[in-house]
Parts: C-alpha cells; sequence; structure tokens
C-alpha cells in the first residue's frame, strides 16, 4: 500500500515536501522546498524521513518554496533522481544560487556583530553554499515534457502537465501499481492564474484516487484581470505625463515578465509616453533570458512577441542594466519607469532607488505584489511619512500605489474549475494554504463538487 506523508506546506503555504512510501520501501518526494516568513526558523528541524531512503524527488516549480531544502537534502545523504522540466530545473538554479548568495552574506554580517560580542561560536553556518547548489546538478536527472508519461521504476510512473503557475510549472500525475492494484495521486502543485498574461491557464487532469490541491487562495476571488491592466496602465501614464520616474518593486520571477509584457503591449499600443524603461535586477534578467529561451510553453500571445533576435520583451527603450555601475547610473535619469528587486523592498537594488525617488512628489512607487508585515515595502502602502534607508532617514513625498489583481495563483472560482474538470475524482487533500482559508475551502468544494475535503496535517500517514 502506498502511504503519503506531508513534511511541509500542511496546513501552511511554504516549505511543499511531500513523501510518497511505496509497500516495498521506496520512497518519492514531491518537492523539497524552504519555509518561509514565520515558520522560517522550521528549515533548521529535521527533515522527518531519511534522505538517504528517497529514491526520487519530482519537482512541480522553481519557487524557492518548492525547492530550496533540496541541497540540504543532498548534504544530508540524498543521492537519488531529480525529475523535473528543464525550464524548472534551470529556474532553479537561479533561485537556488540567488538563496545560497543571501544565506551567506547574511552569514557574514551576524558573525562580524557575533565576533565583536566575542561570541561567533553561536553564529549557524548558511544551510547551503553555492557548492552545494552545484552538488545537486551532478545528480542524475530526468526532464519532464508536459503530457509524456516517465518510468520511474518500482510500478511508478509520472505524468508532467502545465499548472499555469510560472515557467516550467507542473501538476504532476503518479500511477502507481501495488501487488495489481493501481492507484492514481494527483499533485497539482502550486495552480496559475487562467488571466496570467505570460502562462497559459493550467491544463486539466482526466483521473485521480487521491487529488493532493493546492489551497493558497481557497477563500478569495481575484479582482479582474482587465481592470488591473488598466490601472496599471493608468498610473504609469499619469506618473510619466508630469515628468515623474514609476520605481516598481517586483519579484525576480513571472510578476516581472509580466510587468514587462505589460510595458511593451502599451509600447505598441502607443499608450507608453515615451521613456527609458531598466530592468535593474540581475536575477530577474536571467529569468527573462530562460522565458525567452523556453517561449515555447508561454501564451500564444507572448509567443506572437518573439523577435529576431530571439527576446519576446524587447522594445526601444528597454534597457537590461547588469552591474552596479549601470545600476547607479540609473540616478540621473528623470522620467523613467525602474523595476527591481526585492518585490517586499526587504534588500536588493531597488532600496538605492527608492533613496532615490521617494523623497520627490512627482514620483510613483507602484506595488504589484503582497507586501508581508515587517517589510519596507508594507511599511511605505501602510502610509509611513518618513523611513530609514541605508540608516538615512528619507521623506516620502512620492505616491505610493497598490495594484491588486496581480496573482500568479488560481482563486477560489478557478481552483474549483479546475477541480470540475476532472472525469473521477475520488479523495481530495488541501495541502498550501493557511488553515482559516482552507475551512472555507472545504465548505466551497462541499458546495459545489459534492465532495469531502481533508485538510492534510503535518505528518499525517494517508493510504492510498
Ligand atoms: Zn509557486
Ligand atoms: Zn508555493
Amino acid at each position: 500500500m502506498a502511504v503519503f506523508q506531508s513534511f511541509g506546506a500542511a496546513e501552511t503555504v511554504t516549505g511543499s515536501c511531500h513523501r510518497l512510501q511505496l509497500g516495498d520501501g521506496t520512497a518519492l518526494l514531491v518537492d523539497c522546498g524552504m519555509f518561509q516568513g514565520q515558520d522560517e526558523v522550521r528549515n533548521r528541524e529535521p527533515f522527518g524521513f531519511d534522505p538517504k531512503a528517497i529514491s526520487a524527488v519530482l519537482l512541480t516549480h522553481a519557487h524557492l518554496d518548492h525547492v530550496g531544502r533540496l541541497p540540504r537534502l543532498v548534504k544530508e545523504g540524498f543521492s537519488g533522481r531529480i525529475v523535473a522540466t528543464r525550464a524548472t530545473m534551470e529556474l532553479a538554479e537561479v533561485v537556488l544560487m540567488d538563496s545560497a548568495h543571501l544565506m551567506a552574506e547574511e552569514y557574514r554580517t551576524r558573525y562580524k556583530k557575533a565576533q565583536r560580542r566575542g561570541e561567533e561560536e553561536s553564529v549557524p553556518p548558511p544551510m547551503y553554499t553555492m557548492e552545494d547548489v552545484s552538488a545537486l546538478y551532478d545528480l542524475p536527472i530526468t526532464y519532464a515534457e508536459y503530457g509524456e508519461t516517465i518510468e520511474l521504476g518500482h510500478g511508478i510512473k509520472a505524468t508532467f502537465r502545465n499548472a499555469g503557475h510560472i515557467l516550467g510549472s507542473s501538476s504532476v500525475t503518479l500511477e502507481i501499481e501495488e501487488a495489481g492494484r493501481r492507484v492514481k495521486a494527483v499533485f497539482s502543485g502550486d495552480l496559475g492564474n487562467r488571466n496570467d498574461m505570460v502562462i497559459p491557464p493550467p491544463e486539466p487532469v482526466a483521473e485521480a484516487d487521491a487529488l493532493f490541491i493546492e489551497s493558497t487562495y481557497g477563500d478569495r476571488l481575484h479582482k479582474g484581470v482587465k481592470d488591473t491592466e488598466a490601472e496599471f496602465r493608468r498610473v504609469v501614464s499619469e506618473t510619466l505625463k508630469r515628468g515623474g520616474s514609476v520605481v516598481i518593486p517586483s519579484f525576480a520571477i513571472e510578476r516581472t515578465q509580466e510587468i514587462l509584457c505589460l510595458l511593451k503591449r502599451m509600447f505598441d499600443a502607443k499608450e507608453l509616453p515615451r521613456c527609458k524603461v531598466f530592468l535593474d535586477s540581475p536575477m530577474a534578467i536571467r529569468a527573462t533570458r530562460l522565458y525567452d529561451l523556453y517561449h515555447t510553453s508561454l501564451s500564444q500571445m507572448c509567443q506572437r512577441m518573439l523577435r529576431r533576435d530571439g527576446s519576446l520583451f524587447a522594445f526601444s527603450g528597454l534597457t537590461f542594466t547588469q552591474t552596479p555601475e549601470e545600476s547607479r547610473a540609473i540616478n540621473d535619469e528623470k522620467g523613467c519607469i525602474i523595476i527591481a528587486g526585492s518585490g517586499m523592498c526587504n534588500g536588493g537594488r531597488i532600496l538605492h532607488h527608492l533613496k532615490h525617488r521617494l523623497w520627490n512628489g512627482a514620483n510613483t512607487v507602484l506595488f504589484v505584489g503582497y507586501q508581508a508585515v515587517g517589510t519596507l515595502g508594507r511599511r511605505l502602502v501602510e502610509g509611513e511619512k518618513r523611513v530609514k534607508i541605508y540608516h538615512e532617514e528619507i521623506v516620502v513625498r512620492a505616491q505610493i500605489h497598490t495594484v491588486n489583481g496581480f496573482s500568479a495563483h488560481a482563486d477560489r472560482d478557478e481552483l474549483l474549475a479546475w477541480m470540475g474538470r476532472f472525469s473521477r475524482l475520488e479523495k481530495v487533500y488541501l495541502v498550501h494554504g493557511e488553515p482559516d482559508k482552507q475551512a472555507l475551502f472545504v465548505k466551497s468544494i462541499a458546495k459545489e463538487l459534492g465532495k469531502q475535503a481533508h485538510i492534510v496535517k503535518y505528518g499525517e500517514t494517508i493510504t492510498l
């Protein structure tokens, strides 16, 4: 009998890590992600299983909360196979290298401080280094193509399908045959928003004996895409027309490419006032190049944008600024658009742009993503009039505007619609969600689909 257990993203949204163990002891993982935000301390806790006993890890997509503990898994003895789409493996390298770099920086700062107190022994080393990330890529990798079935041995087959969330993202169907009995377990992965400009909508799956579905926004509906785009266009145009600049804090993967896509469409439709647009984030530039490279898995609209030079989002005026010198040179520009990370303004190049632009009332800081409690982004959104950046007090006179409708996740109705397309759906299990939202989603599933969904608890044993 196959047994399922969650060791992350059970009654929480981060740390995705699900294990499937067969009667003969063979064990697989679906994702091995990092806990983030208030759950961060859990990254140092034991996995809850023996990494050496895992024969394969299947990755649904490259977000840190789905791949972030993988280098640690390898350090602790995992030597099996990794199965993922090519795009996921390449994006994951960008994400994990960035994460290793940030952890190394944080470690150096904490170590220096502790050293001055004579307590350097107390600072734990980073969870992994860039070398550990590289080691991951020495393991055997099987690249999944959407719709093709992969034999994993031990009577297990896997099929990846586009989950519509970010480049390379997948839902995974596992077919398990044990002692003449067949079971289909489906892992939704993170499911995308069907109105996403860049990624096509999630593909349906036909059958599941057990569906493990994400439930991040199982309690709410997103704002309409048309309103979101119109609001974005209006704020950008108005700011540029009054001679101001637009500063957009953005996540490197997916949100940045959506913003580039929108700006390019504005440019093509001659709606964008003449201005320079800077993508000022080495990580976002690397991610954007991967979107170019894997354009055939993007939306039809995006594919039509492809230029002869192989770039999707380029237009005259758009500049990718790679070096710190190029980034600093942007300070002299007036009436421009700057896209930089981090998306929540808690680090990265966005800080120096905010330092140079916040004091000026002609400028706009345009937020296009969620701002967590405790971040500079959140303080700005909440209307703070003075903020400290690099030890300097800055007055906030720029317009602070939030466009809420962008989301890389399906909302309640989209999740229900995706579930509604199964021709046979037996048991439903909820993962990747907060308990209060999951409880509401359980009610919606009962009402709309007549099914009793179960909220998966950490470590709980579910026999398939
Ligand atoms: Zn995700
Ligand atoms: Zn996720």
